[in-house]
Protein backbone atom coordinates (compact mmCIF):
# COMPACT_ATOMS: atom_id res chain seq x y z
CA UNK A 1 0.00 0.00 0.00
CA UNK A 2 1.20 3.50 -0.86
CA UNK A 3 0.02 5.99 2.01
CA UNK A 4 -0.12 9.60 1.06
CA UNK A 5 2.56 12.09 2.52
CA UNK A 6 1.47 15.49 2.04
CA UNK A 7 0.54 15.84 -1.71
CA UNK A 8 3.59 14.88 -2.78
CA UNK A 9 2.30 11.56 -3.65
CA UNK A 10 -0.50 12.37 -5.76
CA UNK A 11 -0.74 12.08 -9.35
CA UNK A 12 2.85 13.68 -11.28
CA UNK A 13 0.49 17.46 -12.34
CA UNK A 14 1.90 19.88 -14.71
CA UNK A 15 3.77 22.20 -12.29
CA UNK A 16 7.20 20.53 -11.40
CA UNK A 17 7.67 19.53 -7.76
CA UNK A 18 11.00 18.22 -7.34
CA UNK A 19 9.75 15.90 -5.06
CA UNK A 20 6.88 14.47 -7.21
CA UNK A 21 9.69 14.05 -10.02
CA UNK A 22 12.12 11.94 -7.55
CA UNK A 23 8.95 9.61 -7.01
CA UNK A 24 8.09 9.47 -10.54
CA UNK A 25 11.63 8.71 -10.92
CA UNK A 26 11.49 5.81 -8.52
CA UNK A 27 8.38 4.38 -9.32
CA UNK A 28 9.11 3.92 -12.79
CA UNK A 29 12.89 2.16 -12.00
CA UNK A 30 11.51 -0.19 -9.11
CA UNK A 31 8.45 -1.30 -11.50
CA UNK A 32 11.85 -2.98 -13.94
CA UNK A 33 13.57 -4.21 -11.09
CA UNK A 34 12.75 -7.64 -9.27
CA UNK A 35 12.86 -6.45 -5.51
CA UNK A 36 10.40 -7.58 -2.71
CA UNK A 37 7.18 -4.78 -2.25
CA UNK A 38 8.00 -4.21 1.13
CA UNK A 39 11.96 -3.35 0.58
CA UNK A 40 10.03 -0.31 -2.36
CA UNK A 41 7.90 1.05 0.29
CA UNK A 42 10.11 1.08 2.98
CA UNK A 43 13.02 3.19 0.43
CA UNK A 44 10.12 4.74 -0.98
CA UNK A 45 9.51 6.96 1.85
CA UNK A 46 12.39 9.36 3.79
CA UNK A 47 13.62 8.35 7.74
CA UNK A 48 13.69 11.25 9.39
CA UNK A 49 12.50 14.89 9.26
CA UNK A 50 13.89 17.72 10.94
CA UNK A 51 11.98 21.14 10.98
CA UNK A 52 13.23 23.88 13.04
CA UNK A 53 12.76 27.61 13.69
CA UNK A 54 15.26 29.64 14.83
CA UNK A 55 16.01 33.29 16.00
CA UNK A 56 18.89 35.61 14.11
CA UNK A 57 20.10 38.73 15.38
CA UNK A 58 20.32 41.09 12.25
CA UNK A 59 22.24 43.88 12.09
CA UNK A 60 19.91 46.56 13.45
CA UNK A 61 19.49 44.73 16.48
CA UNK A 62 16.16 43.42 15.76
CA UNK A 63 15.48 39.49 16.18
CA UNK A 64 13.95 37.82 12.98
CA UNK A 65 12.72 34.10 12.87
CA UNK A 66 14.14 31.85 10.35
CA UNK A 67 12.72 27.97 9.27
CA UNK A 68 15.53 25.38 8.36
CA UNK A 69 14.97 21.94 7.41
CA UNK A 70 17.36 18.40 7.21
CA UNK A 71 15.97 15.13 5.61
CA UNK A 72 17.55 11.73 5.74
CA UNK A 73 16.17 9.66 3.56
CA UNK A 74 18.20 6.49 4.28
CA UNK A 75 21.12 5.27 6.04
CA UNK A 76 20.81 2.20 5.02
CA UNK A 77 24.56 2.21 3.51
CA UNK A 78 26.33 4.02 5.90
CA UNK A 79 25.84 7.75 7.51
CA UNK A 80 23.66 10.39 5.58
CA UNK A 81 25.41 12.66 3.51
CA UNK A 82 24.01 15.56 1.55
CA UNK A 83 24.60 19.42 0.96
CA UNK A 84 23.05 22.30 3.02
CA UNK A 85 20.85 25.16 0.49
CA UNK A 86 19.87 28.63 1.28
CA UNK A 87 17.67 29.64 -0.81
CA UNK A 88 13.98 31.51 -0.34
CA UNK A 89 12.27 28.50 -3.25
CA UNK A 90 13.42 26.04 -0.32
CA UNK A 91 10.32 24.14 0.68
CA UNK A 92 10.64 20.26 2.95
CA UNK A 93 9.40 18.47 -0.58
CA UNK A 94 12.28 20.29 -2.46
CA UNK A 95 14.61 18.76 0.52
CA UNK A 96 12.99 15.38 0.56
CA UNK A 97 13.65 15.14 -3.18
CA UNK A 98 17.03 16.36 -2.79
CA UNK A 99 17.44 14.08 0.13
CA UNK A 100 16.38 11.18 -1.92
CA UNK A 101 18.39 11.83 -5.19
CA UNK A 102 21.68 11.65 -2.58
CA UNK A 103 20.80 7.86 -1.30
CA UNK A 104 20.58 7.05 -5.36
CA UNK A 105 23.64 8.86 -5.91
CA UNK A 106 26.26 7.49 -2.91
CA UNK A 107 24.78 4.35 -4.20
CA UNK A 108 25.14 4.63 -8.04
CA UNK A 109 29.10 5.81 -7.07
CA UNK A 110 29.26 3.35 -4.47
CA UNK A 111 30.08 5.67 -1.66
CA UNK A 112 29.23 4.31 2.19
CA UNK A 113 26.50 6.89 2.42
CA UNK A 114 22.76 7.14 3.00
CA UNK A 115 21.23 10.49 1.51
CA UNK A 116 20.28 13.94 3.39
CA UNK A 117 19.62 17.58 2.54
CA UNK A 118 19.54 20.38 4.61
CA UNK A 119 18.09 23.63 3.43
CA UNK A 120 17.17 27.19 5.23
CA UNK A 121 14.41 29.70 4.21
CA UNK A 122 16.73 32.31 2.83
CA UNK A 123 18.51 34.75 0.10
CA UNK A 124 21.78 35.11 1.39
CA UNK A 125 22.33 37.86 -0.91
CA UNK A 126 20.70 40.05 1.24
CA UNK A 127 22.83 39.62 4.85
CA UNK A 128 25.70 40.76 5.68
CA UNK A 129 28.52 38.56 6.15
CA UNK A 130 28.11 38.59 9.88
CA UNK A 131 24.38 38.05 9.85
CA UNK A 132 24.85 34.54 7.62
CA UNK A 133 27.57 33.54 10.47
CA UNK A 134 24.98 33.92 13.26
CA UNK A 135 22.15 32.20 11.05
CA UNK A 136 24.62 29.45 9.83
CA UNK A 137 26.17 28.39 13.33
CA UNK A 138 22.38 28.64 14.61
CA UNK A 139 21.52 26.42 12.46
CA UNK A 140 24.41 24.27 12.86
CA UNK A 141 23.99 24.10 16.41
CA UNK A 142 19.98 22.96 15.58
CA UNK A 143 21.67 20.13 13.80
CA UNK A 144 23.59 19.04 16.93
CA UNK A 145 21.79 16.17 17.77
CA UNK A 146 21.41 14.96 14.06
CA UNK A 147 24.64 15.56 12.68
CA UNK A 148 28.49 14.00 13.24
CA UNK A 149 31.54 12.21 11.45
CA UNK A 150 29.41 8.57 12.03
CA UNK A 151 25.26 10.09 11.32
CA UNK A 152 25.09 13.01 9.36
CA UNK A 153 27.65 14.85 7.30
CA UNK A 154 26.57 17.81 5.41
CA UNK A 155 28.21 19.62 2.32
CA UNK A 156 27.83 23.03 0.12
CA UNK A 157 25.05 23.48 -1.84
CA UNK A 158 23.05 26.48 -3.70
CA UNK A 159 23.57 29.62 -1.90
CA UNK A 160 26.16 27.98 0.71
CA UNK A 161 29.68 28.30 0.36
CA UNK A 162 33.20 26.53 1.83
CA UNK A 163 33.30 30.08 4.60
CA UNK A 164 29.83 28.11 5.92
CA UNK A 165 31.20 24.79 6.40
CA UNK A 166 34.05 26.17 7.98
CA UNK A 167 31.27 27.75 10.84
CA UNK A 168 29.40 25.19 11.17
CA UNK A 169 32.47 22.72 11.90
CA UNK A 170 33.64 25.23 14.24
CA UNK A 171 30.25 25.44 15.89
CA UNK A 172 30.48 21.46 16.01
CA UNK A 173 33.88 21.22 17.59
CA UNK A 174 32.52 24.49 20.43
CA UNK A 175 30.07 22.49 21.37
CA UNK A 176 31.97 19.17 21.70
CA UNK A 177 34.70 20.57 23.13
CA UNK A 178 37.46 19.12 20.41
CA UNK A 179 38.16 19.64 16.80
CA UNK A 180 36.18 17.46 14.25
CA UNK A 181 36.96 18.65 10.69
CA UNK A 182 34.79 15.18 9.77
CA UNK A 183 31.35 16.68 10.49
CA UNK A 184 31.06 18.53 7.56
CA UNK A 185 32.43 18.88 3.83
CA UNK A 186 33.41 20.97 1.24
CA UNK A 187 35.34 23.73 4.06
CA UNK A 188 38.21 25.93 3.26
CA UNK A 189 41.14 23.32 2.85
CA UNK A 190 43.04 25.36 5.55
CA UNK A 191 40.12 23.56 7.89
CA UNK A 192 40.69 20.10 6.97
CA UNK A 193 39.23 20.63 3.42
CA UNK A 194 40.32 18.60 0.26
CA UNK A 195 42.20 19.99 -2.70
CA UNK A 196 40.01 19.86 -5.63
CA UNK A 197 36.70 19.87 -3.61
CA UNK A 198 35.26 23.29 -4.72
CA UNK A 199 35.86 22.11 -8.61
CA UNK A 200 34.95 18.87 -7.90
CA UNK A 201 31.44 18.76 -9.31
CA UNK A 202 31.64 20.74 -12.04
CA UNK A 203 35.02 19.14 -12.98
CA UNK A 204 33.15 15.38 -12.87
CA UNK A 205 30.60 17.22 -15.20
CA UNK A 206 32.96 17.54 -17.86
CA UNK A 207 34.36 14.30 -16.99
CA UNK A 208 30.77 12.66 -17.57
CA UNK A 209 30.27 14.82 -20.70
CA UNK A 210 33.69 13.73 -22.32
CA UNK A 211 32.77 10.09 -21.60
CA UNK A 212 29.61 10.36 -23.04
CA UNK A 213 30.33 12.36 -26.67
CA UNK A 214 33.76 9.76 -26.99
CA UNK A 215 30.81 7.46 -27.12
CA UNK A 216 28.61 8.42 -29.50
CA UNK A 217 31.96 9.39 -31.60
CA UNK A 218 31.77 13.33 -31.40
CA UNK A 219 34.99 13.36 -30.85
CA UNK A 220 36.81 16.89 -32.13
CA UNK A 221 36.16 19.33 -28.88
CA UNK A 222 36.67 22.83 -31.48
CA UNK A 223 33.40 22.02 -32.92
CA UNK A 224 31.54 20.82 -29.70
CA UNK A 225 29.11 23.93 -28.65
CA UNK A 226 28.17 23.69 -24.95
CA UNK A 227 25.68 25.73 -22.92
CA UNK A 228 25.63 26.02 -19.37
CA UNK A 229 22.74 27.07 -17.58
CA UNK A 230 23.85 28.37 -13.71
CA UNK A 231 27.09 30.21 -13.30
CA UNK A 232 27.68 29.30 -9.55
CA UNK A 233 29.80 26.41 -8.36
CA UNK A 234 28.73 23.78 -10.54
CA UNK A 235 28.58 26.12 -13.62
CA UNK A 236 31.47 28.47 -13.40
CA UNK A 237 33.79 25.12 -12.55
CA UNK A 238 32.01 23.39 -15.90
CA UNK A 239 32.81 26.20 -17.71
CA UNK A 240 36.42 27.11 -16.58
CA UNK A 241 37.58 22.72 -17.81
CA UNK A 242 35.58 22.30 -20.34
CA UNK A 243 36.85 25.70 -21.70
CA UNK A 244 40.51 24.91 -20.63
CA UNK A 245 40.04 21.37 -22.59
CA UNK A 246 39.47 23.47 -26.11
CA UNK A 247 35.42 23.02 -25.80
CA UNK A 248 33.11 26.32 -27.17
CA UNK A 249 31.31 27.96 -24.45
CA UNK A 250 28.38 29.58 -26.63
CA UNK A 251 26.30 30.69 -23.61
CA UNK A 252 26.21 30.71 -19.83
CA UNK A 253 23.65 31.92 -17.46
CA UNK A 254 22.85 32.73 -14.06
CA UNK A 255 19.35 33.41 -12.19
CA UNK A 256 19.52 37.73 -13.63
CA UNK A 257 19.97 35.90 -17.49
CA UNK A 258 22.39 34.57 -19.95
CA UNK A 259 25.25 35.64 -22.16
CA UNK A 260 25.50 34.35 -25.79
CA UNK A 261 28.42 34.33 -28.39
CA UNK A 262 28.10 31.90 -30.83
CA UNK A 263 31.73 32.18 -31.71
CA UNK A 264 32.20 31.06 -28.23
CA UNK A 265 32.63 33.05 -25.16
CA UNK A 266 36.17 33.92 -23.62
CA UNK A 267 35.19 32.07 -19.85
CA UNK A 268 38.60 33.29 -18.06
CA UNK A 269 36.89 37.02 -19.06
CA UNK A 270 33.51 36.13 -18.11
CA UNK A 271 34.87 34.35 -14.84
CA UNK A 272 37.00 37.78 -13.96
CA UNK A 273 34.13 39.73 -14.27
CA UNK A 274 31.44 37.54 -12.28
CA UNK A 275 34.36 37.65 -9.74
CA UNK A 276 34.41 41.59 -10.20
CA UNK A 277 30.54 42.48 -10.53
CA UNK A 278 28.94 39.24 -9.11
CA UNK A 279 26.98 38.98 -12.34
CA UNK A 280 26.75 38.30 -15.24
CA UNK A 281 24.42 41.24 -16.01
CA UNK A 282 26.81 43.93 -18.54
CA UNK A 283 28.87 41.28 -19.60
CA UNK A 284 31.08 42.44 -22.51
CA UNK A 285 31.27 40.48 -25.75
CA UNK A 286 28.37 39.01 -25.50
CA UNK A 287 24.01 39.58 -26.90
CA UNK A 288 22.03 39.33 -24.17
CA UNK A 289 19.29 35.81 -23.42
CA UNK A 290 16.84 34.77 -20.96
CA UNK A 291 17.17 31.83 -19.21
CA UNK A 292 14.64 30.44 -21.22
CA UNK A 293 16.05 31.40 -24.76
CA UNK A 294 18.93 30.16 -23.12
CA UNK A 295 18.39 26.30 -22.99
CA UNK A 296 16.84 26.06 -26.61
CA UNK A 297 19.98 27.89 -27.90
CA UNK A 298 21.89 25.67 -31.17
CA UNK A 299 24.24 23.61 -29.31
CA UNK A 300 25.83 20.02 -28.93
CA UNK A 301 25.77 20.12 -25.26
CA UNK A 302 23.52 21.48 -22.98
CA UNK A 303 24.52 21.57 -19.07
CA UNK A 304 21.79 22.29 -16.56
CA UNK A 305 23.76 23.41 -13.76
CA UNK A 306 21.11 25.81 -11.75
CA UNK A 307 18.59 23.90 -10.16
CA UNK A 308 15.73 21.56 -10.41
CA UNK A 309 12.46 21.94 -12.89
CA UNK A 310 14.42 23.78 -15.92
CA UNK A 311 13.49 21.53 -18.43
CA UNK A 312 10.21 20.56 -18.79
CA UNK A 313 7.05 19.39 -21.28
CA UNK A 314 7.06 22.74 -22.44
CA UNK A 315 10.69 23.69 -23.41
CA UNK A 316 11.87 20.12 -24.45
CA UNK A 317 10.21 19.83 -27.66
CA UNK A 318 12.43 23.58 -28.71
CA UNK A 319 16.08 21.87 -27.10
CA UNK A 320 18.87 22.03 -29.98
CA UNK A 321 21.18 20.14 -28.10
CA UNK A 322 21.88 16.32 -28.58
CA UNK A 323 23.06 15.88 -25.48
CA UNK A 324 22.37 16.76 -22.09
CA UNK A 325 24.70 16.62 -19.05
CA UNK A 326 22.83 17.39 -15.64
CA UNK A 327 25.43 19.07 -13.16
CA UNK A 328 21.82 20.31 -11.15
CA UNK A 329 19.82 17.81 -9.50
CA UNK A 330 16.48 17.11 -10.80
CA UNK A 331 16.78 19.77 -13.69
CA UNK A 332 14.17 17.48 -16.24
CA UNK A 333 10.58 16.52 -15.33
CA UNK A 334 9.68 12.76 -15.80
CA UNK A 335 7.24 14.26 -19.06
CA UNK A 336 10.62 16.17 -20.56
CA UNK A 337 12.38 12.97 -20.44
CA UNK A 338 10.09 11.48 -22.50
CA UNK A 339 10.27 14.20 -25.27
CA UNK A 340 13.82 14.24 -24.77
CA UNK A 341 14.02 10.22 -25.49
CA UNK A 342 11.41 10.43 -28.20
CA UNK A 343 13.39 12.89 -29.98
CA UNK A 344 16.72 11.00 -29.41
CA UNK A 345 18.58 13.45 -27.28
CA UNK A 346 21.05 11.28 -25.26
CA UNK A 347 21.30 12.64 -21.19
CA UNK A 348 23.59 11.74 -18.79
CA UNK A 349 21.49 11.76 -15.62
CA UNK A 350 22.13 14.24 -12.42
CA UNK A 351 22.75 11.25 -9.81
CA UNK A 352 25.84 10.22 -12.54
CA UNK A 353 26.95 13.59 -13.90
CA UNK A 354 27.00 15.64 -10.38
CA UNK A 355 28.45 12.76 -8.39
CA UNK A 356 32.18 14.69 -8.52
CA UNK A 357 31.12 16.74 -5.59
CA UNK A 358 29.91 13.89 -3.16
CA UNK A 359 32.87 11.79 -4.17
CA UNK A 360 35.54 14.36 -3.51
CA UNK A 361 33.62 15.13 -0.76
CA UNK A 362 33.68 11.30 0.86
CA UNK A 363 37.88 11.69 -0.02
CA UNK A 364 37.25 14.79 2.25
CA UNK A 365 35.68 13.00 5.26
CA UNK A 366 38.33 10.06 4.40
CA UNK A 367 41.32 12.37 4.63
CA UNK A 368 39.50 14.21 7.80
CA UNK A 369 39.24 10.76 10.00
CA UNK A 370 42.57 9.45 9.07
CA UNK A 371 44.25 13.00 9.87
CA UNK A 372 46.41 12.71 6.05
CA UNK A 373 45.99 14.73 3.07
CA UNK A 374 46.86 13.69 -0.14
CA UNK A 375 48.07 15.76 -3.21
CA UNK A 376 45.69 17.18 -5.85
CA UNK A 377 46.50 15.00 -8.47
CA UNK A 378 45.49 11.57 -6.47
CA UNK A 379 42.44 13.52 -5.96
CA UNK A 380 41.52 13.99 -9.79
CA UNK A 381 42.82 10.47 -10.11
CA UNK A 382 40.27 8.55 -7.97
CA UNK A 383 37.36 11.13 -9.14
CA UNK A 384 37.84 10.21 -12.67
CA UNK A 385 38.52 6.39 -11.91
CA UNK A 386 35.19 6.33 -9.87
CA UNK A 387 33.03 8.24 -12.19
CA UNK A 388 34.12 6.34 -15.28
CA UNK A 389 33.40 2.88 -13.67
CA UNK A 390 30.22 4.75 -12.60
CA UNK A 391 29.75 5.65 -16.01
CA UNK A 392 30.24 1.92 -17.70
CA UNK A 393 28.62 0.42 -15.19
CA UNK A 394 25.41 2.74 -15.62
CA UNK A 395 25.81 2.27 -19.71
CA UNK A 396 26.09 -1.36 -19.51
CA UNK A 397 22.86 -1.45 -17.13
CA UNK A 398 21.11 0.39 -20.02
CA UNK A 399 22.37 -1.69 -22.69
CA UNK A 400 21.84 -4.70 -21.30
CA UNK A 401 17.83 -3.58 -19.99
CA UNK A 402 17.54 -1.54 -23.56
CA UNK A 403 16.67 1.70 -21.14
CA UNK A 404 17.65 5.24 -20.82
CA UNK A 405 20.45 6.40 -18.93
CA UNK A 406 18.18 8.02 -16.00
CA UNK A 407 16.32 4.42 -15.46
CA UNK A 408 19.92 2.52 -15.92
CA UNK A 409 21.24 4.90 -13.21
CA UNK A 410 18.21 4.62 -10.76
CA UNK A 411 17.89 0.86 -11.60
CA UNK A 412 21.57 0.08 -10.45
CA UNK A 413 21.36 2.68 -7.39
CA UNK A 414 17.98 1.63 -6.29
CA UNK A 415 18.90 -1.98 -6.50
CA UNK A 416 22.19 -1.77 -4.34
CA UNK A 417 20.06 -0.44 -1.34
CA UNK A 418 17.58 -2.43 -1.61
CA UNK A 419 19.56 -5.43 -1.78
CA UNK A 420 22.08 -4.12 1.31
CA UNK A 421 18.48 -3.57 2.78
CA UNK A 422 17.52 -7.11 2.46
CA UNK A 423 20.73 -8.23 4.43
CA UNK A 424 20.10 -5.70 6.82
CA UNK A 425 16.71 -6.18 7.37
CA UNK A 426 13.89 -4.90 9.38
CA UNK A 427 14.14 -3.80 12.71
CA UNK A 428 13.43 -5.01 15.06
P1 LIG B 1 25.40 28.06 -6.51
O1 LIG B 1 24.54 28.74 -5.53
O2 LIG B 1 26.87 28.13 -6.38
O3 LIG B 1 25.04 28.56 -8.00
C1 LIG B 1 23.75 28.53 -8.52
C2 LIG B 1 23.76 29.28 -9.86
O4 LIG B 1 22.46 29.16 -10.47
C3 LIG B 1 24.00 30.79 -9.72
O5 LIG B 1 24.74 31.22 -10.84
C4 LIG B 1 22.61 31.38 -9.74
O6 LIG B 1 22.60 32.74 -10.16
C5 LIG B 1 21.95 30.47 -10.75
N1 LIG B 1 20.51 30.41 -10.62
C6 LIG B 1 19.76 30.37 -9.50
N2 LIG B 1 18.45 30.33 -9.81
C7 LIG B 1 18.39 30.33 -11.16
C8 LIG B 1 17.34 30.31 -12.10
N3 LIG B 1 16.07 30.30 -11.70
N4 LIG B 1 17.65 30.30 -13.40
C9 LIG B 1 18.92 30.33 -13.81
N5 LIG B 1 19.97 30.35 -12.99
C10 LIG B 1 19.69 30.37 -11.68
O7 LIG B 1 24.90 26.54 -6.55
P2 LIG B 1 25.69 25.26 -7.03
O8 LIG B 1 26.38 24.67 -5.87
O9 LIG B 1 26.45 25.57 -8.28
O10 LIG B 1 24.48 24.27 -7.37
C11 LIG B 1 23.81 24.30 -8.63
C12 LIG B 1 23.06 22.98 -8.80
O11 LIG B 1 23.98 21.90 -8.75
C13 LIG B 1 22.01 22.69 -7.74
O12 LIG B 1 20.97 21.94 -8.34
C14 LIG B 1 22.75 21.79 -6.77
O13 LIG B 1 21.90 20.97 -6.00
C15 LIG B 1 23.58 20.98 -7.75
N6 LIG B 1 24.77 20.34 -7.18
C16 LIG B 1 25.72 21.06 -6.53
C17 LIG B 1 26.85 20.42 -6.02
C18 LIG B 1 27.99 21.16 -5.36
O14 LIG B 1 29.01 20.53 -5.06
N7 LIG B 1 27.88 22.45 -5.13
C19 LIG B 1 26.98 19.03 -6.17
C20 LIG B 1 26.00 18.32 -6.86
C21 LIG B 1 24.90 18.99 -7.37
Amino acid sequence: MVVALNNAHAAIDTIPNAYQTALAQYDRAVQRLNLDENVIEYMRWPRREFTVNFPVKRDNGKIEMFTGYRVHHSTVMGPSKGGIRYSLDVTLDEVRALAMWMTWKCALVQLPYGGAKGGVLVDPKTMSLGELERLTRRYASELIPLMSPHSDIPAPDMGTTAQMMAWIMDTYSMTVGYSVPAVVTGKPVNVGGSLGRKEATGRGVIICMMEALKRRGMANRGDIRVVIQGFGNVGSHAAAYAHELGFKIVGVSDVSGGIYNPRGLDIPAVLAYVAETGTLTGCPNADRVTNAELLTLPCEVLIPAAMEGQITKHNAPQIQAQMIVEGANGPTTPEADDILNERGIFLVPDILANAGGVIVSYFEWVQDLQAFFWDEEEIYRQLQRILLRSYDMTARTAEDYHVDMRMAAQMTAIRRVGEALMTRGFYP
